[in-house]
């Protein structure tokens, strides 16, 4: 049987990823992993999920194991409207829609709003995850100009001016790839381009709460409500395993989410809902992200001191007040995806950067670093192979 003539046109769009091709011997015995981009066990708050579920079992009891309605468990969704008061966010229960995974509010966002061809304007570099969400949906990239300070709003507006741009997704916070942070002045001046040119902005915020330095800095969402899907998740600060993502919508957009998302999994899982619920309205995450943030933060600060001592001449990095990566850029010429076969010799992998843009030829020489998997030793000593590795490879 001929199953290659059966499959959609779509997939032509999505196809193996060669990123997921090139990170299998990740897996190798004794290698030293930058390239994760995953959370680390030990930030998983094991010590109080028996408690977790037998408060839930007791409060919500046979109706934490029902289907329950499309827009999310009604506790989870008013506990919601305080987490994001305190973000700087208005709305009610009824503004707030969970997903599965920040993850399932992206594909969702792909089905509502991109038909073949429509235009979506993203950051360059940007997340992988939502590319591949988004490619089901045969869109045609725009890319932006990013510096330090992440999105550069002359690029956004010079794209929006052209005009056709369906929606522009960025993660203004702590971005993955590049850990880079959009500056408040510039979120205000991207609010008001996307006001002046009536634009949609998917901002997606899964890191703001993991901060080691510094000053939170609001959402764009709070400067421009009407412009902005506003997307997060409990993945970083709770359990990714649950998949409790959730997002802040227009109206009308929310409306077609709903719509969508019955289609696809009629609902989040009920169960894992209510031990969310139960995690924000009991004070579990206040106490707990302290110690989430007290376990990465010596891994980042081990991190950027390794590369201060051992990185060769000719490179820059990001210095993130936060989030899971460094960014890494070297001289031009330099072909990280060379470096990495040679890094992993010596049991090193990351990312080589150009995975994250969506033009060919692009970021070629630059890597994205995770510090959140190892510990500080692991990680100083896996700084300074690659370091070797790069000294060694600009002298052939
Ligand atoms: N957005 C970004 C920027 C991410 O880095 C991730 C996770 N890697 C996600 C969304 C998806 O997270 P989740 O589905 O677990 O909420």
């Amino acid at each position: 049987m001929d199953f290659e003539k059966l499959l959609a046109d779509r997939l032509n769009k999505m196809g193996a990823s060669a990123i997921r091709e090139i990170l299998k011997v990740v897996s190798q015995p004794g290698m030293i992993s930058l390239a994760g981009g995953i959370p680390s066990p030990e930030s998983f708050p094991m010590e109080i999920m028996g408690k977790l579920t037998s408060a839930v079992l007791e409060k919500y009891s046979s109706n934490a194991l029902q289907y329950d309605p499309t827009e999310g468990f009604t506790s989870l969704r008013e506990v919601l409207v305080d987490y994001l008061k305190r973000k700087g966010i208005k709305s009610t229960a009824n503004d707030i829609l969970i997903a599965t995974g920040s993850q399932g509010v992206l594909d969702s966002i792909g089905k509502v709003l991109i038909s073949k061809g429509d235009r979506v304007a993203v950051e360059a570099p940007t997340y992988l995850g939502a590319l591949q969400a988004f490619n089901s949906y045969e869109p045609e990239y725009v890319r932006m100009d990013t510096d330090d300070d992440g999105l550069i709003p002359q690029s956004l507006e010079k794209v929006l001016k052209l005009g056709g741009i369906k929606f522009i997704y960025l993660v203004p916070t702590f971005q993955n790839p590049t850990g880079r942070t959009i500056t408040i002045e510039r979120r205000k001046e991207i609010a008001v381009i996307i006001k002046k040119y009536n634009a949609l902005l998917v901002e997606d915020d899964p890191y703001s709460a993991l901060r080691y330095r510094g000053e939170n800095i609001p959402p764009i969402k709070t400067h421009a409500p009407d412009n902005v899907v506003y997307v997060s998740t409990l993945s970083k600060v709770f359990a990714p395993g649950l998949r409790i993502g959730f997002c802040v919508a227009p109206d009308l957009i929310k409306k077609w989410l709903v719509i969508v998302k019955q289609g696809v999994d009629l609902h989040t899982s009920t169960f894992n809902q209510a031990l969310a619920a139960e995690y924000l309205s009991e004070g579990y995450l206040e106490r707990h992200l302290p110690k989430i943030i007290e376990l990465y933060r010596p891994k980042q600060e081990a991190m950027l001191s390794a590369l201060e001592k051992y990185f060769p001449e000719g490179f820059t990095w990001s210095k993130p007040e936060g989030g899971m990566f460094i960014w890494a850029k070297g001289p031009d010429g330099i072909d990280m995806e060379k470096v990495y076969w040679k890094s992993v010799e010596k049991k090193v992998a990351f990312v080589p950067g150009k995975y994250f843009f969506t033009a060919r030829g692009e970021g070629i020489e630059t890597m994205r670093l995770n510090f959140t998997m190892i510990d500080k030793k692991a990680i100083e000593k896996a700084i300074k192979i690659l370091s070797e590795v790069i000294k060694g490879s600009r002298k052939n």
